[in-house]
């Protein structure tokens, strides 16, 4: 028995319209990890999500979950698999209870078994109290905590979670993080795709982060982290104009060590470097005698937002740390650029997408 929930091996997913969603992409998920799968928008997430819970096939390359090979034995990864889609699930028309009993229906779970079951669900998505309620006058994080539910209730051994939480207030993706913890406390396997580095931050146990159909990088959150290349320091000027004149200054007087990365920002300069806190003053100095005012200063730890903007940034081709002009579009998280659009929505809403090569039935 392999130790790994997914293996996924130089996968590709080549759409009916020719785009290349997912490239050469390996993925090894060990059981009981929670793993985050993070990239802009367009990057090609849901599709491999697909990929791994056999709604879409791999035009190459290979797909093992849960040790079951995902072309020639679907109904095997689908029987041991939990998915919460984007699209929402929920039937608004039914209560939470009959939901999850339809679910159970779906899903082939003994009867004898289902009464508790949901019972149990129900207590731990927090949502006893409205059972017999239809989902149609619940909030969008009670739905969504329902459709959690209804991903789990044949107690699969790993979960894919969709962006669970887009769209949610910070009270209602609170509750869900809890909710995700606690399966995964319980030993589920969870594979959260996610466009929030918080969410990833705080829950993931190791990341891979994908742009354009590419990993770009992968690690633990603290790894990651370290990639960046040492302290954030934030400079913030009384003249947002003067950004790139204190950028020139930063560089040219060689403040920093070698390997720091100097940008301009909305209304001063941001420096990644190894002393960013040490030298930071230096930079105030020479600043001040440019006739720089600065009107603020701050040096943090780096967080997940900066090592997505490094990897994204350097997927895109842009070479941050030597360019003395600012490239503010490869600043912003963006996979669509020249990615062709999508091409056949109406695929996409059945979940049922046209991918092109590798044979087999389903
Ligand atoms: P993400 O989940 O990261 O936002 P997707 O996997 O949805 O990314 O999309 C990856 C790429 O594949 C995008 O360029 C998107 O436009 C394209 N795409 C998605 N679904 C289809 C489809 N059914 N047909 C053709 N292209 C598609």
């Amino acid at each position: 028995m392999t130790d790994y929930a997914i293996e996924a091996r130089d996968v590709a997913v080549t759409y009916a319209d020719g785009t290349e969603a997912v490239r050469d992409v390996d993925l090894l998920v060990e059981r009981g990890e929670f793993f985050g799968f993070l990239g802009p928008n367009g990057a090609g997430k849901t599709t491999m999500i697909k990929t791994l819970v056999t709604l879409l096939r791999p035009t190459a390359g290979s797909v093992t979950v849960n040790g079951f090979d995902a072309v020639a034995e679907p109904r095997s990864v689908r029987a041991t698999v939990g998915y919460m889609a984007q699209e929402t699930s929920v039937d608004p028309e039914l209560t939470a209870r009959e939901n999850l009993r339809f679910a159970c229906d779906a899903y082939g779970v003994p009867r004898a078994e289902r009464g508790d079951r949901i019972d149990e669900l129900l207590e731990l998505v927090e949502l006893t109290d409205v059972a017999n309620k239809v989902a149609d006058d619940f909030s969008g994080g009670m739905k969504k905590r329902l459709d959690a539910a209804t991903a789990l209730v044949h107690r699969p051994p790993l979960v894919f979670l969709d962006e669970p939480t887009t769209g949610l207030d910070p009270a209602a993706r609170n509750r869900l993080w809890a909710y995700f913890r606690r399966i995964n406390d319980e030993g589920t396997t969870v594979f959260l795709t996610t466009q929030y580095l918080e969410e990833a931050d705080q829950l993931c146990d190791r990341l891979a982060v994908i742009q354009n159909g590419a990993v770009v990088a992968d690690g633990t959150p603290e790894t990651l982290k370290r990639r960046v290349g040492g302290e954030v320091l934030t400079v913030a000027l009384a003249d947002g104009d003067e950004s790139d004149r204190a950028v020139s200054i930063a560089r040219e007087e060689g403040v920093f060590a070698d390997g720091a990365t100097i940008e301009p920002n909305a209304n001063g300069l941001t420096v990644t470097a190894r002393d960013a806190r040490t030298r930071g003053t230096d930079l105030l100095v020479a600043l001040r005698d440019a006739g720089i005012d600065v009107v603020g200063f701050d040096v943090r730890a780096p967080t997940l937002d900066d090592v997505f903007l490094a990897v994204t940034d350097e997927g895109a081709g842009g070479e941050r740390a030597s360019e003395i002009e600012s490239t503010p579009t490869s600043a912003v998280p963006s996979g669509t650029v020249g990615d062709g659009g999508r091409g056949s929505s109406e695929a996409e809403s059945g979940g049922e997408g046209e991918t092109t090569g590798n044979g087999g039935d389903r």
